[in-house]
This record gives structure tokens, C-alpha cells and sequence, in this order.
């Protein structure tokens, strides 16, 4: 078979699905490989790189040959026009509230895989872009508010005087907050962190953090089976808001990663609490595509809030592509291996794997993940 590597049309979108090693990878699996010009050069791999791995250098058109599609995001409609039905096509696919979408690439007969859809178990770890990227996401995170923050991070003793440690504050410890709590302590901040999920206590200290949360008995029920965070009561969020506001008047540097899957991402800091902060403090909002966690967060734009630099950067993990598509090519050719008979070095999709099950929108001109089959067509 055949895999086209598409150059991302958004332009947005800096990172790439396909790594030298991952195409080596997919040749060693028996198929060609085809990469559209330029697609990986926004992550710093040229045309003579994947070249070099035993990929051909083609353009667009040459989707409509492909067995596979692999794609960051999910392709356009003149992208889906592009390739042939029966097609699998692979790709951080955003289905919810997108059901006009998801009907096309059925429409298109196109077999459509979500990979932010992968579900969270052992066998699926090295496939999961919500982990691998979430996690860079977190460390450049800290980065860009330390390139926004007009004070030192670590703690400086010199002969001219002390600076002391910046404080900061991560709100959400899930994968991207750990890495963010991590990457600050790295940098000699005083960090502190929450969560409304009680496992997240022992991971934050085991940092270095100070935990702090509102530690009720809706707290100790806040997980979801999945590892998930419930969306918590009215009662607990003020008590949480009144818990916060004391604690982000001393912070320096506030961290939000908050999210809840399915709905609005919960809002955690408000405008009062901002401006508590001293001037030239710093507020990042990693949830600011899913609604925002800071109050006046704004996407894709760095804002003064009452003195408080409050960064809103969309595509985080865009913005470290060279790594960011290192992992995620990984992913992908990850899973595209248990689409593969191994033996006759053919396509051989399995529709009861678990994997397939959780992820596959569209097949044979259907919508069919259950999630989203009832979306009007
Ligand atoms: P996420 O991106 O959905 O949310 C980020 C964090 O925000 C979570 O820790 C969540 O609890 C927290 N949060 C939600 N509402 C909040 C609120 N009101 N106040 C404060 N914090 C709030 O989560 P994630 O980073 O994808 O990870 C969720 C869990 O899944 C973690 O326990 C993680 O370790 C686990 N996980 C497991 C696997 C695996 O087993 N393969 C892989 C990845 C992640």
C-alpha cells in the first residue's frame, strides 16, 4: 500500500505526521511512502531528509493514490475530495461539534481514525497524542512565561543582592500541568499546584510541589474510571475560588491546564484574581481552545489583564514542532502497525480491536463511532 504524508494546509499548523525513523518504519512494514513537499520543513525535516529515509518526494495530488493518509489535522474538504474512497486517513480529527465534517469524510467513503480519541491503557501509552503532546505543551508552557516574565525564575544570591525565586501556581496536574510543575522546578521556581483529582496529590509532591485543593468528599469522588476530572458542583467551585484567590494574590506565575472531556473547560481564575497579582505577573491559559480556564484569556493573543500578562497561544505543541512531531509521528506509525498484517504486509483493519473501536469515525460511507453515528448527514 501506499502512505501519503500531507503537508498541513492550515496555517496553523507547524508540525508534521512523519519523522525520518517513522518512515523507515513504514517502509520496514512494507509500504511507500509518499510526502508532500515542504511537509515537514516547519518542523525541520527537509524533503532530502524524508528522502533519505526511503520516502518519495510528491505534491497534493499524490493523495489520491494513497491507501493511508497521515495528517496532523483533519483534512479540509477539498483535501477529502482529494483522496480516494476506501481511504484510511489518520489525524488529530477535533469530531466534537464537527458532525458537518465527519459526514463529508464518510460521504467520501473515507475510513477516518481520531487519534485524541485513543483510549488510555497500557497497550495504547505509545499511542496516545493527547499524552505526547500535552506534555510538551506543558514544558513550553513555563518557557514562553518565563520569556513574557521581567524577573528571574531561580533564586539568585550574589554579591550585588538576592533575587528571590519566582512562585508559580499550576492549576490542573494531569499530564501537561505534571511536565509544567516539572520544567518550573527545573528553572529553581517555588512551585505550587491543584487538582480536583485526589491522585493527583501524591504525583504533585512527588515533584517537589506543594499541593493545594479543596480536599471535601466530592474531591475524593472527583475521578471519573477513565483518570478523568469530573465537572465539580456549584458548592465546591466557590469553595475552591475562595481557596485560590488567597493563594494566586502571592503567586507569581499561574500555569492552567484544566480540562474536562466533553464540556467547556472549567473557569478557575477570575479577573479579581488577577488583578490581586502584582504587577508584571504572568498568567498562561493552555485551555483558552476549549474556552479558557482564565477569565479574559484570549486565543492566539498575549494580553495585559490589569497589569497581569495573561498568554493565550493556540497550538501549544506548535510552537516546539520539531519535537512536538517527533512524538506524535510516533504515535501514528504506532497504531498504523496494528492496522497491518505483519505476514502479508497488507492493510488488515480489525474492527473489534479496542483501539479501532475507540477511534474510527467514518467507514464504508458511514458515520460509526457511537459518539458521533447519530450526527445528522
Ligand atoms: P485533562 O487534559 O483532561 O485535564 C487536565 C487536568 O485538569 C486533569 O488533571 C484534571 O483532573 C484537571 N482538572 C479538571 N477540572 C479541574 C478543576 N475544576 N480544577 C482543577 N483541576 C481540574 O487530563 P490529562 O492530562 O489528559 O490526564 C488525566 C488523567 O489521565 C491523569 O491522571 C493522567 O495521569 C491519566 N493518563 C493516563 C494514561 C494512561 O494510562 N495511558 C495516559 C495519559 C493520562
Amino acid at each position: 500500500g501506499i502512505v501519503f504524508v500531507a503537508r498541513e494546509t492550515d496555517p496553523a499548523e507547524s508540525r508534521v505526521a512523519a519523522s525520518v525513523e517513522t518512515v523507515k518504519k513504514m517502509k520496514a512494514l512494507g509500504f511507500d511512502v509518499v510526502v508532500e513537499t515542504g511537509a515537514g520543513h516547519a518542523s525541520r525535516i527537509s524533503d532530502a531528509d524524508f528522502e533519505g529515509a526511503g520516502a518519495r518526494i510528491g505534491s497534493a495530488a499524490d493523495g489520491k493514490s494513497a491507501d493511508v493518509v497521515l495528517r496532523v489535522r483533519r483534512p479540509t474538504d477539498k483535501d477529502i475530495k482529494s483522496y480516494k474512497p476506501g481511504a484510511i486517513v489518520i489525524a488529530i480529527m477535533d469530531p466534537y461539534g464537527n458532525d458537518k465534517a465527519l459526514a463529508a469524510m464518510a460521504k467520501a467513503g473515507l475510513t477516518a481514525f481520531a487519534m485524541e480519541l485513543m483510549p488510555r491503557i497500557t497497550r495504547a501509552q505509545s499511542m496516545d497524542v493527547l499524552s505526547s503532546q500535552a506534555n510538551l505543551a506543558g514544558y513550553q508552557a513555563v518557557i514562553d512565561a518565563a520569556a513574557e516574565y521581567d524577573r528571574a525564575m531561580p533564586m539568585m544570591m550574589t554579591a550585588a543582592g538576592t533575587v528571590p525565586a519566582a512562585k508559580v501556581f499550576v492549576m490542573g496536574a494531569g499530564v501537561a500541568g505534571l511536565q509544567a510543575i516539572a520544567t518550573a522546578r527545573r528553572l529553581g521556581a517555588a512551585v505550587s499546584a491543584t487538582d480536583v483529582r485526589p491522585a493527583a496529590k501524591e504525583q504533585v509532591a512527588s515533584l517537589g510541589a506543594k499541593f493545594i485543593a479543596v480536599e471535601d468528599d466530592e474531591f475524593k469522588a472527583a475521578e471519573t474510571a477513565g483518570g478523568y476530572a469530573k465537572e465539580m458542583s456549584k458548592e465546591y467551585q466557590s469553595k475552591q475560588a475562595s481557596l485560590v484567590a488567597d493563594h494566586i494574590a502571592k503567586q507569581d506565575i499561574v500555569i492552567t491546564t484544566a480540562l474536562i472531556p466533553g464540556r467547556p473547560a472549567p473557569r478557575l481564575v477570575t479577573r479579581a484574581m488577577l488583578k490581586s497579582m502584582k504587577a508584571g505577573s504572568i498568567a498562561v491559559d493552555l485551555a483558552v481552545e476549549r474556552g479558557g480556564n482564565i477569565e479574559g484569556s484570549e486565543a492566539g493573543k498575549v494580553v495585559d489583564v490589569d497589569g497581569v500578562k495573561v498568554i493565550g497561544y493556540l497550538n501549544v505543541p506548535g510552537r516546539i514542532a520539531a519535537s512536538a512531531s517527533l512524538l506524535y509521528a510516533k504515535n501514528l506509525v504506532t497504531f498504523l502497525e496494528t492496522l497491518v498484517n505483519k505476514e502479508a504486509k497488507t492493510l488488515a483493519v480489525n474492527p473489534d480491536d479496542e483501539l479501532v473501536k475507540a477511534t474510527m469515525l467514518t467507514h464504508a460511507g458511514q458515520v460509526v463511532h457511537p459518539a458521533f453515528a447519530a450526527a445528522p448527514t
